[in-house]
């Protein structure tokens, strides 16, 4: 994904914020980029702009080849369910359905059948150590295990790009080591790319680049 000298403003009375002024970003297959900024620097905006739940005011955004910008809302989630993946501080999962069942979902959005949808769910979330928690619903699985059944949900349709906000903001440093590690697992063996705002220096320090927002543009870390 590219962001191409991106603008965002948000009129406020009669005053203008001008939250994003420009900004360039390059996000790479296989590598994770920490988003580090102080509160109201314009992280969420940045996510849904990246996510393609926002316009941006001016610029482009690339998603593999393709520009973005000039398409309407019904192309641009065509787009998003294919292509973007999204972890949030708070896993959003439905308390109804079961862990297997909450990955499966966005496959039979897709057209996926109930079978293939469900193996390839349990092999997901296998591999990120819920092999015997598929059949649990959210409320009986604790809060680093609801956040893994959130990624492998995130990552089901396998995304080019995996897009998340705090996604360890909830747990404790144990569990968000834990999760984190799993998110890192996912990204180098799909070959996603993977933009995560983050306030755990820890865990951006583990990542493969670091950037942060500076008078509305992106710029890198080290
Ligand atoms: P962060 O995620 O870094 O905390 P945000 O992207 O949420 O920052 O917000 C950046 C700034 O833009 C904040 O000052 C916020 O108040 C403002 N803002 C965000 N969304 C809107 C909106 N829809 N309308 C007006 N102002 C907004």
């Amino acid at each position: 994904m590219q962001l191409h000298k991106v603008e965002r403003r948000y009129a406020q009375g009669e005053a203008t914020l001008d939250i994003l002024r420009g900004a360039d970003l390059g996000l790479w297959p296989g590598q994770s980029v920490a988003l580090i900024a102080p509160s109201g620097a314009g992280k969420s905006t940045l996510l849904h702009l990246a996510g393609l739940l926002e316009h941006p005011d001016a610029g482009e955004i690339y998603v593999g080849n393709l520009p973005t910008a000039h398409m309407d809302d019904a192309e641009r989630t065509a787009l998003r369910r294919v292509e973007i993946g999204f972890v949030y501080q708070f896993h959003h999962l439905l308390p109804e359905f079961s862990a297997v069942e909450n990955v499966m979902l966005p496959q039979m959005i897709r057209g996926l059948d109930s079978a293939e949808a469900r193996s390839r769910s349990a092999e997901l979330l296998t591999f990120l150590g819920l092999g015997k928690r598929l059949d649990h619903r959210p409320g009986a699985l604790s809060g680093g295990e609801q956040q893994r059944v959130a990624i492998a949900r995130a990552v089901a349709n396998t995304p080019r790009v995996l897009l998340a906000d705090e996604p360890t903001g909830n747990l404790d440093p144990r569990t968000a080591d834990l999760v984190f590690g799993a998110l890192s697992e996912i990204v180098r063996a799909s070959g996603l790319a993977a933009l995560v705002a983050t306030h755990n220096m820890e865990l951006a320090r583990r990542m493969d680049r670091r950037v942060t927002l500076r008078d509305g543009l992106l710029v890198e870390l080290d």
